[in-house]
């Protein structure tokens, strides 16, 4: 049984807060969908589907994907049917267009969001994160190379396959990932303040403590 109350919920914060570790814990205890879109971007450009070949450059420079392309990801998603008892949106809305549109894609669903968490945490902090973060190229699984190492070194835990460091965590892009969420996203906290229904999350300590804000701030 869950614990949690909240079922349409979305994730906010910068590049390496730890926002996709705490999505795939919380949809797994509210029993709804965790929804990444940077994980449906990375997957379609792994398959070389279009939407992959479009959004590419982008991401490999460390910029946003154009809205109008997310949003329809998004809205498509959504509108599957294992999304129609809840979801959990991990990066996205990333932009104050993104919220509207967002806005609008609930209300055609006759819902209405519930929460969205910040998690919060110093740049220096993030930049740590980031440089030591490794990820599973195929099912996406995040790790970090001191604070979540997988089993066996180098080696997903859930799938097997040989753990990277993804080309939008070097150094240089990480600035700039940093600079767009400042400019484009931080907005969005504003938005979601003003509809009522933001709770931060203080995002430094372990896994757990941060596991255990997040379940008391959906509760
Ligand atoms: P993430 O895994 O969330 O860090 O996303 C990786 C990259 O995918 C970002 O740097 C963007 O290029 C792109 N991306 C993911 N989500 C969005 C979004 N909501 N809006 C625009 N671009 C996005």
């Amino acid at each position: 049984m869950s614990s949690m109350t909240a079922a349409r919920v979305v994730f906010l914060g910068p590049p390496g807060v730890g926002k996709g570790t705490q999505a795939s814990r919380a949809a797994k205890r509210l029993g709804v969908p965790a929804v990444a879109t940077g994980d449906i971007l990375r997957e379609a450009r792994q398959k070389g589907t279009p939407l992959g070949k479009e959004a590419q450059a982008y991401m490999d420079r460390g910029a946003l994907v154009p809205d109008e392309v997310v949003v329809r990801i998004v809205e498509e998603r959504l509108r599957q049917p294992d999304c129609a008892k809840g979801f959990l949106l991990d990066g996205f809305p990333r932009t104050l267009p993104q919220s509207h549109a967002l806005d609008r894609t609930v209300t055609k669903l006759n819902v209405a969001l519930d929460r969205a968490l910040f998690f919060d945490a110093p740049e220096a902090a993030l930049v740590q994160r980031l440089s030591g973060r490794r990820t599973c190229p195929k099912c996406q699984a995040p790790y970090h190379a001191e604070t979540n190492k997988p089993k066996r070194e180098g080696v997903c835990d859930r799938c097997g396959t040989a753990l990277v460091t993804r080309d939008d965590d070097q150094p240089g892009t990480v600035k700039r990932r940093l600079a767009v969420y400042r400019t484009e996203t931080a907005p969005v906290v504003e938005f979601y303040k003003k509809a009522g229904i933001l709770k931060t999350i203080p995002s430094e300590g372990t896994i757990e403590e941060i596991e255990a804000r997040v379940a008391a701030a959906l509760a």
